[in-house]
């Protein structure tokens, strides 16, 4: 069974879980769908957006050219890594320079991406999430599971468990006031310890050389404002290229991820304050690969906001984990096959193609074509079952003979007729989320005849 199948079936076990994530995540696609048609001219912010994108990508080189160019005179050090164990090993040879043994980090999915906690606790550095989703996840030794709401997969009594096995909360207090004050004190232990601060990069602006920074809790700017060592990590693809154009993708952001008018932080960083050291790492992994692809480059224009996961179908039932990569959902679907299709052939499979996703992307990246388009690279390849590919083989040849194929017919009612336990059985993997339709007497072909044909 593919993988994300299988995942999805544990996932869907509980079924009081899944209704409850089902119904959660429409809640908040129904808040974004409110601050969107709230704002007079949405369609065209997002058709600008879209612009920006392009033309930016249609011109990385310059633009991050002259980022590094304004971030060097800034006095931000500024490192190119070609992939996540690069980006990993500069991190931790700033780490090693200056003896350090207490990070904090923000949410960055970039760091998720390349795997960085794992690689330092491997060195034996210990970094502390400091995002409230991120931290309940890293305490249970999970990924996150949604990249704008990391434990959106759990719910209050899960978290309860959770801090009292390791903040030594009560136990059975499920009060949602008493954990985040937990937290609170806990996380404010952490930061004002830090030597280091680890943040992500939602926006860079090549004018300037300085960067954007978008949290709901403030937890970023705690970090980088206590340590004495600041590092930003970015994808290249967050690279815009004028400070102006921040008010087109921060008005889309907020209001796609969460339905608010604006994140509660957005905070601008252009330089280390006197004492502080500031560096910002770029990366590559797979990016470059993927802008030379032309059906696919699209995706890097996407801005992680998580609509296309809220609205999608298929990721609200069936979990983030299902996804098995850093990225889940219909993002995910479209950006891991790029950087590695073998483990990731199952992902574009993962949907509907209802189209639900390209509907609310606000940069307009055609998602769902993607996937589609996908499917076909990953079937050209070879990486699909053999059984699939048996079986689509055979499809097509009955399909291109229409004698065959009504003979076809024919046999398929008479088999599901007679003896109807051949199809409806455990074993048909069809059959055991569906009721089979009751099979008709004739052909819609047959009856089309009769009725209606000379
Ligand atoms: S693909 Fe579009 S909708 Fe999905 S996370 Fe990216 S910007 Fe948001």
């Amino acid at each position: 069974m593919a993988k994300h199948a299988a995942l999805s079936e544990k996932f869907i076990a509980d079924e009081p879980r899944t209704d409850w994530h089902d119904e959660t995540l429409w809640f908040v696609r129904q808040k974004r769908d409110k601050a969107a048609h709230g704002l007079p001219g949405w369609e065209q912010l997002r058709e600008l957006a879209s612009q920006i994108k392009n033309h930016t990508l249609s011109n990385l080189e310059k633009y991050l050219r002259q980022f590094e160019q304004q971030a060097k005179a800034n006095g931000i050090t500024v490192h190119w890594a070609a992939d996540g164990d690069e980006h990993n090993k500069i991190i931790h040879d700033i780490i090693r320079k200056h003896n350090i043994e207490k990070i904090v980090k923000s949410k960055s999915m970039l760091t998720e991406e390349c795997h960085l906690n794992e690689y330092l606790l491997h060195q034996g550095i210990e970094v502390v999430d400091t995002d409230l989703g991120e931290r309940i996840v890293q305490f249970r030794k999970e990924p996150p599971s949604h990249i704008v709401l990391p434990a959106i997969h759990l719910k209050k009594q899960d978290v309860s468990e959770t801090f009292h096995k390791y903040l030594q909360t009560e136990k059975g207090n499920n009060d949602p006031q008493y954990l985040t004050e937990a937290a609170r004190q806990h996380l404010r232990d952490k930061f004002i310890q830090s030597e280091l601060a680890i943040t992500g990069v939602n926006f860079a602006v090549a004018e300037t050389g300085g960067f954007v920074v978008c949290t709901n809790e403030g937890n970023a700017d705690m970090g980088a404002h206590t340590a004495a060592v600041h590092i930003a990590c970015m994808g290249f693809e967050k690279i815009i290229p004028k400070a102006e154009h921040l008010a087109v993708f921060l008005r889309l952001l907020a209001r796609s991820a969460t339905g608010q008018a604006i994140t509660t932080y957005s905070s601008h960083f252009l330089k280390a304050r006197r004492g502080q050291e500031m560096h910002i790492v770029i990366v590559d992994n797979g990016r470059s690969k993927q802008l030379g692809r032309k059906d696919f480059r699209n995706s890097l224009k996407c801005i992680r906001c998580a609509a296309c996961f809220n609205t999608c179908p298929v990721y609200r039932r069936s979990g983030g984990h299902s996804y098995h990569t850093a990225v889940a959902g219909p993002l995910g679907s479209i950006i891991n096959p790029n950087m590695d299709m073998k483990a990731n052939a199952d992902l574009p499979f993962a949907s509907t193609l209802c189209g639900s996703c390209s509907n609310v992307c606000p940069v307009k990246i055609d998602i769902h074509e993607q996937l589609w388009k996908w499917r076909q690279v990953v079937v050209a390849e070879g990486y699909v079952d053999a059984s699939k590919k048996t079986g689509m083989r055979g499809m097509a040849y009955i399909l291109a003979k229409p004698g065959m194929y009504r003979f076809a017919g024919k046999m398929g009612r008479w088999v599901m007729r007679t003896f109807p336990f051949m199809i409806n059985n455990k074993l048909n993997a069809w059959y055991k989320q569906r009721e089979m339709p009751e099979v008709p007497k004739q052909s819609f072909r047959d009856w089309y005849l009769k009725n209606r044909g000379k």
